[in-house]
């Protein structure tokens, strides 16, 4: 890394530690030209990402409101909370691990439908259909069909 003091390009580390209970490495620095000291920390760019509606406008990703559509999927469908918080959980580290800024609203939707077909296929169903808006019976039909002749089947990418 460069000096910032006078632009060379070597700098030592003298010291590297872990702080914030792990999730930042603190390194302290030294110039080899000029001997000026500094730090540097590294974190891992974990964010959630801004997620883009069909409309082209931005918000926030929404925690509670992705976990009211799961909830609402799963209504009365044995899946316990545990199972769904995990789903959740699963949603929130494939988003943040694309490491992407913003992401399509879209492509949120196919991550949960991933995580529901592998929780259960009615919820699963339920979901597709109000998500995906059928355009008719038949294509309705057809995503049915495929579940049965391939249960459990995933999209995992
Ligand atoms: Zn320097």
């Amino acid at each position: 890394m460069h000096c910032p003091f006078c632009g060379a390009e070597e700098t030592k580390v003298n010291d590297s530690r872990l702080v914030a209970d792990g999730d930042q490495v603190r390194r302290r620095r030294q110039c080899t030209s000029c001997g000026e000291r500094f730090t540097t920390y590294e974190t891992a760019e974990l964010f959630m990402p801004r997620v883009v509606k069909r409309d082209g406008s931005r918000e926030a990703f929404d925690e509670t409101k992705l976990r009211a559509g799961l909830q609402r999927a799963l209504e009365k469908r044995p899946v316990g909370t545990e199972a769904l918080e995990a789903a959740l959980e699963r949603i929130r580290q494939k988003l943040r691990a694309s490491g992407e800024r913003e992401v399509p609203s879209l492509q949120v939707g196919e991550l949960v439908m991933q995580q529901l077909k592998k929780l259960d296929q009615v919820a699963y169903i339920r979901f597709a259909s109000v998500y995906r808006q059928f355009k008719d019976l038949d294509e309705f039909r057809a995503e049915i069909d495929q579940l049965s002749a391939n249960p459990g089947a995933s999209d995992e990418s």
